[in-house]
């Protein structure tokens, strides 16, 4: 594994490609964004080597392609159509299955291996990229049966060095599941934002109080709607669904809290409190 061609070198591409070079110090890494100032910074950060376009992919070992799910699914056809046989093609989108769907009859499938890290934060560009994100994280790969074997053996030997952790998953169950531990996350936090942002325009003191129990629930609300709206368009059924359940929680509550059974309110946050014994050992 020689030449690196990074699609997209913001949070996600950029850290892949910081550690790449740390643990593969042979590679030479190119990147290709849209914006002239990403792939500037880009560089000057050191996250990649040189700047390249995509007319140059025949030239690539390895293609990591993290840019936003909707740009993916209408770029990975001309990419396949671009490598070498023998080129690996990886993506990280945070769904799956409009973008395996994309390419299921490409003739050039084989070179590709759909991945989603679940690594971030709720930064984005290039100034997000960090060394040692994905160290010890869940690396989900879809589909993996249709991805050439000694390709798939390249593919784990990178996410062995950067530390990550596998799991097997088809597209549309990564696409359910995800949609309650991260999409409907993002959702809620976004409208706790806004809710708090909207009442603010009243009663001006309300962020003195705000503690850290604030700043971290409406953390996930400093993400980037680009990166996204996409995500919760090609989701959009069972992030809908998420949400159906999420509201019915809420007005549940509501209902107890209107009824005077606080009983039923110390009820339903014991029973969650179990949520202690789920996450315990998650970071
Ligand atoms: P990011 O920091 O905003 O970086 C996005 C990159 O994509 C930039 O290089 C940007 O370049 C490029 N880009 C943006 N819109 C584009 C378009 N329409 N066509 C082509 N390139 C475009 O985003 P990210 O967080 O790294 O996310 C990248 C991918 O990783 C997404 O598919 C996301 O679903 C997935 N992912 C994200 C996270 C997370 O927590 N953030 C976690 C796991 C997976 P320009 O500035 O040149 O436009």
């Amino acid at each position: 594994m020689k030449n690196i061609y990074a699609i997209g070198v913001g949070l996600i591409g950029g850290s892949l490609t910081k550690d790449i070079k740390t643990h593969f110090p042979d590679v030479v890494v190119h990147g290709i964004s849209r914006k002239d100032t990403t792939i500037e910074q880009a560089l000057s950060l050191g996250l990649i080597d040189k700047k390249a376009t995509l007319d140059d992919l025949q030239h690539a070992d390895l293609v990591i392609v993290s840019i936003p799910v909707d740009a993916t699914v209408k770029l990975l056809p001309s990419i396949l159509d671009n490598i070498s046989d023998n080129t690996l093609v990886i993506d990280a989108g945070s769904t799956k299955e409009a973008i395996c769907k994309i390419v299921e009859n490409h003739p050039k499938r084989r070179n590709f291996l759909a991945a989603h890290p679940i690594a971030g934060t709720e930064y984005s560009g290039p100034g997000a990229a960090i060394s040692g994100l994905f160290e010890g994280k869940t690396n989900i790969i879809c589909e993996v049966e249709k991805t050439a074997f000694k390709l798939q053996e390249k593919a784990l030997e990178i996410f062995k060095a950067l530390g990550m952790r596998i799991r097997y998953m088809n597209p549309e169950a990564h696409d359910k599941h995800i949609a309650y531990v991260s999409h409907l996350s993002h959702i809620s936090s976004f409208m706790l934002g806004k809710t708090v942002i909207d009442k603010e325009k009243n009663e001006r003191d309300i962020f003195d109080m705000a503690g850290s129990g604030f700043a971290s629930t409406v953390r996930l609300a400093k993400s980037s709607p680009e990166m996204w709206t996409p995500i919760f368009k090609q989701n959009k059924e069972n992030v809908i669904e998420t949400l159906e359940e999420y509201i019915n929680n809420l007005t549940q509550f509501k209902k107890l809290m209107e009824s005077d059974d606080f009983e039923g309110v110390f009820k339903e946050m014991k029973d969650t409190n179990h949520i202690k014994d789920i996450l315990n050992g998650i970071n």
